[in-house]
């Protein structure tokens, strides 16, 4: 699941053609130093600034490496070369290419549209230029799973698609739109499955806006565990459309709910940390915090214990939990799985398993947002 920026992002009234292209940085995470790119349909070009063009055709392979600051390459049929920067067109509109890198933990990857790959200081820069609509499906199915209904992935298609557009210059500063990691969103390459190609294309150039044209912040998590959190009360950024939510879609899921036991010490050693004296808690075992609303952070000695802090540090599946205190131990009850703000999925699945639309999924988890074509949104201000 992606992170979610907080910093201040200034909007504009300019739109921003949706069919604009975006670049993506390839292999983000690894930065490989090494990649095979291999013709999978249609016909591609290389140019590699020097020597011209090369057609490579299907099954044409190409081996790069990065050397110094510069890029050596050889293709299958024999051709070599060296060059700054190398770039893979497609020439015809069908053209699909793979890449992976050796020895590398990240998958191969399906692409299409360009590549350009550029020696960087200690790997390679892979980027990949596309269109917003193209790399969506990919997107769809790597944050939201490859099983569900249609208006299930409707919904999720929409959120994608905002998520993009708001963080279009996320990586200005870096020379491209946004990474392939977790770090923005996971981008597997192109995907076939029908479903949610189906999902994404009906849903054409659709975002969600607030009241004055602002593209959302459009969280989500895995299961709510039957009430969503308010972005105030886990990241600090209230937002009108981030508030909780009782939920009635969720508690079908084996994700809804959980139990964690800790050591004691380990309990002990996070009080000290936030300046609570252990054995002066005690009244937080007597709350069952699953009886009522979310709690979302609770006071000792006048200390504030923060249940998304105790989440990320105890490794704790969501921060909808009580606490009970059982001999050398803590135990943690909880319901849900993620942070979850915004949209909850297995909520959404069940929703839409219900037949209710993309549309009112959208509204029960982001209430008062505006499903708009992106032509009219307002676009974020390049940095
Ligand atoms: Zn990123
Ligand atoms: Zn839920």
């Amino acid at each position: 699941m992606r992170r979610i920026t907080l910093a201040v992002i200034l909007f504009i009234l300019l739109p921003l053609v949706s069919s604009s292209q975006i670049s993506i940085r390839i292999f983000a995470r690894s930065k490989p130093s090494s990649l095979i790119f291999t013709t999978v349909k249609g016909t591609c070009s290389l140019t590699d600034g020097a020597a011209g063009e090369v057609r490579l055709n299907p099954g044409e392979i190409v081996v790069l490496t990065r050397y110094g600051d510069r890029i050596i390459y050889s293709t299958l049929s024999g051709i070599k070369g060296a060059a700054d920067s190398l770039a893979f067109t497609p020439v015809s509109s069908d053209a699909l290419f793979t890449v992976r890198a050796p020895g590398n933990s990240e998958p191969e990857k399906t692409l299409s549209g360009t590549l350009t790959v550029t020696s960087f200081p200690g790997s390679l820069l892979i980027l990949n230029l596309t269109t917003p609509e193209e790399c969506l499906p990919g997107v769809v199915r790597a944050e939201a799973g490859k099983y569900g209904p249609s208006d299930y992935f409707m919904a999720q298609a929409v959120v994608a698609r905002t998520y993009i557009f708001r963080n279009i210059y996320r990586h200005a500063l870096d020379g491209y739109n946004m990474c392939d990691d977790i770090h923005c969103q996971v981008y597997p390459g192109v995907v076939t499955d029908s479903v949610i190609v189906n999902a994404c294309h009906s849903t054409t150039g659709k975002v969600l806006t607030d009241r004055d044209s602002i593209l959302i912040e459009a969280a989500f998590h895995g299961n709510c565990g039957g009430e969503t959190a308010s972005s105030a009360d886990v990241w600090l950024a209230g937002y009108p459309y981030l508030v909780s939510v009782k939920d009635p879609w969720c508690s079908y899921s084996a994700s809804s709910t959980w139990k964690r036991t800790i050591p004691r010490s380990e309990w002990n050693n996070y009080l000290e940390s936030k300046g609570v004296k252990p054995g002066t808690e005690v009244t937080i075992y007597s709350t069952n915090a699953l009886a009522g609303n979310r709690i979302t952070r609770r006071t000792v000695q006048g200390k504030t214990l923060w249940s998304e802090e105790m989440r990320l540090r105890f490794g704790l599946r969501s921060a909808y939990f009580t606490i009970a205190s059982a001999g050398d131990s803590i135990v943690f009850t909880g319901r849900g799985y993620g942070h979850g703000v915004g949209l909850c999925q297995d909520g959404a699945k069940h929703m839409a398993e219900k037949k209710m639309s993309f549309t009112r999924i959208i509204g029960f988890y982001y209430p008062g947002t505006i499903i708009t074509d992106v032509k009219k949104a307002r676009m974020p201000v390049r940095p």
